[in-house]
């Protein structure tokens, strides 16, 4: 699973390919389009888009970073003296084209398994009360299945339904033939047991991952968990995507939860990265995440991870969506990060923003494992 990276340019088209001999789907050649931009420190200039022209350059620094150079023979000599005097910034790991690739693949297999078997794969989504947040994302769900051609079914239950109630309609759904995957939206009202709920979904159509045979697969060396939660696999997939190499590195992921930080720090270990994970109870977490090569991080808390806790061309992937007072946004907030963005872009060498990183991947992966659902079931390669 591991992938082994390599960056290649070319003088001619001067693209920048980054090439991953991964053996999952992600094992293919991605066009360098980070939004990612260099800051003069001397010059004192803005920010600058990523210029295609510019010729890329492992630098000799003390970690490796990019530097970026102009490819042709007489550059405007404003370039050259602010590139010679800029300070390269991280990439921008685009999350948002990442997933529109992947819903547009996800897409591209639900109607050539339509055309082929007649199958049309089906989701399955239990809302329990009326929370405006989980009704917000059960419809972004609704609409995300449409959009690449799979069916989705809902079942939407009062507050005061009971925990028998909810499983029988799990049931129903693990009966129903035309529903591939099942996802119980989160958090449940507190009267009900979310264990209970969660184990009632069969585990071949626990799209979500959060089945404890799932997770508990995930755990076991040897062992195949039929569908990996979606947060963490998108967290994966996006470190693949941007050819970053894992196998051998030290990872550090802050926070432990069941649905993010527990599952990314499994899957992390089975790529064969180091791992340790820091959680509230930790002691000088920052003692931890400067020795990491890549941190995720998903706890919750605003710009809780500072510039001066990561390690320089560190790899950072940050799954917190914090809302922070904003007055100047309409809305009177804005969503940041666990990972104070500015410091962090100038020392790591790959960073997810908040939003725009991890945030649309969470559907992306979920509608994959719903058509890998619909594949395995019906035995359609
Ligand atoms: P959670 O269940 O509240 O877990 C938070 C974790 O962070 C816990 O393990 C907690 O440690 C740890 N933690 C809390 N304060 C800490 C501190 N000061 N230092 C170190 N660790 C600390 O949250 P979650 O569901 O995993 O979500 C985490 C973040 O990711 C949230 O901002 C959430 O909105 C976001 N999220 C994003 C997506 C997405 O699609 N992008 C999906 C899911 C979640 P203990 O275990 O010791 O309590």
């Amino acid at each position: 699973m591991a992938a082994s990276s390599s960056i290649t340019t070319s003088s001619t088209t001067s693209k920048l390919l980054f090439t991953s001999s991964s053996t999952s789907t992600a094992a293919r050649l991605l066009p360098f389009t980070t939004t990612s931009s260099f800051k003069c420190r001397a010059f004192h200039f803005h920010r600058h888009r990523f210029n295609p022209l510019l010729h890329v350059h492992v630098g000799p620094f003390k970690n490796p970073r990019i530097v970026f150079t102009h490819s042709t023979n007489r550059p405007p000599s404003s370039f050259v003296s602010a590139a010679l005097a800029t300070e390269a910034s991280a990439k921008v790991i685009d999350g948002k084209k990442v997933a529109k690739e992947i819903r547009d693949e996800v897409a591209a297999e639900v109607s050539k398994m339509k055309e082929a078997i007649g199958v049309v794969p089906g989701l399955a989504v239990i809302l329990v009360g009326d929370r405006k947040d989980s009704a917000t994302y059960v419809r972004n769900k609704k609409k995300a299945c449409e959009d690449v051609g799979i069916k989705s079914f809902d079942a939407r239950l009062p507050e005061d339904s009971t925990e028998e109630e909810v499983i029988k309609h799990i049931s129903g759904f693990n009966n129903d033939p035309a529903v591939h995957g099942i996802l119980v939206q989160l958090p449940l009202p507190s009267h009900i047991n979310e264990q209970n709920v969660l184990n009632a979904v069969c585990i071949e159509k626990d799209v979500d991952g959060f089945h404890p045979l799932n997770i508990g697969r995930l755990a076991m060396r040897g062992r195949e968990p039929l569908f990996v939660p979606c947060t963490p696999k998108g967290c994966i997939e996006l470190l693949h995507r941007y050819g970053v190499v894992i196998k051998g590195k030290r990872a550090v992921v802050i926070g432990r939860s069941n649905i993010v930080g527990m599952p990314a720090a499994l899957l992390l270990q089975r790529e064969d990265a180091t791992v340790s994970v820091v959680h509230s109870r930790t002691k000088n977490p920052e003692e931890f995440t400067r020795e990491a090569d890549i941190i995720i991080s998903a706890v919750g808390q605003a710009n809780m991870v500072k510039g001066s806790w990561i390690k320089p061309g560190a790899v950072i992937i940050d799954v917190g969506i914090n809302p922070v007072e904003d007055s100047k946004s309409p809305r009177g907030y804005r969503l940041v990060g666990d990972v104070c963005y500015d410091e962090a872009i100038k020392i790591a060498s790959a960073i997810t923003p908040v939003p725009g990183g991890v945030g649309p991947m969470t559907i992306a992966m979920l509608l994959s494992n719903t058509l890998t659902s619909a594949k395995r079931i019906h035995n359609f390669k």
